[in-house]
């Protein structure tokens, strides 16, 4: 009986195994960018290669407004799992155009600009995050597919 995964749940599972190298605890989460069922680039938030992540330096803390006006102390020490495997792509010199990003929640809005920016018209979230209203906004106007698998907030 072929009771593989199906490949969403491939790139999925992927995901969640990028995502034991976040370097920082208030958000872990990883991503992976598919094309052709074949992966471009991987990434998981963590600090720039180099710096300290945030079990050596601690949080890096700071105020922000979130779109429903809430305001919560956000981690700026670190690059987002999905900019980071956009910029990992900028270094090796791969294309994103076309491409699918999955990843474990609905991106922030700096991502999500990012996303549509290189061209990756698919995105697929394990979950969701509690402030991704405007997110899901720019995904439209821009005609890329958003495809949150599970209500469940995270974060
Ligand atoms: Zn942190
Ligand atoms: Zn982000």
């Amino acid at each position: 009986m072929d009771n593989r995964p199906s490949w969403d749940q491939y790139f999925l599972n992927i995901v969640d195994a990028v995502s034991l190298r976040a370097s920082c605890d208030r958000g872990k989460s990883g991503c992976v960018i598919v094309k052709n069922k074949r992966i471009l680039a991987t990434g998981y938030v963590g600090s720039p290669s180099g710096f300290k992540n945030c079990y050596e330096a601690g949080h890096l803390l700071r105020e922000v407004i979130y779109e429903n006006g809430e305001k919560k102390q956000h981690c700026m020490r670190t690059i987002h799992a999905e900019q980071n495997a956009i910029v990992n792509s900028a270094r090796f010199g791969i294309a994103l155009d076309g491409a699918t990003l999955y990843c474990t929640m609905t991106p922030c809005y700096v991502c999500t600009m990012m996303i549509i920016a290189s061209g990756i018209i698919q995105v697929i979230a394990k979950n969701k995050y509690h402030a991704s209203d405007d997110s899901i906004a720019l995904f439209k106007e821009a005609g890329v597919q958003l495809i949150v698998l599970d209500d469940t907030e995270l974060y």
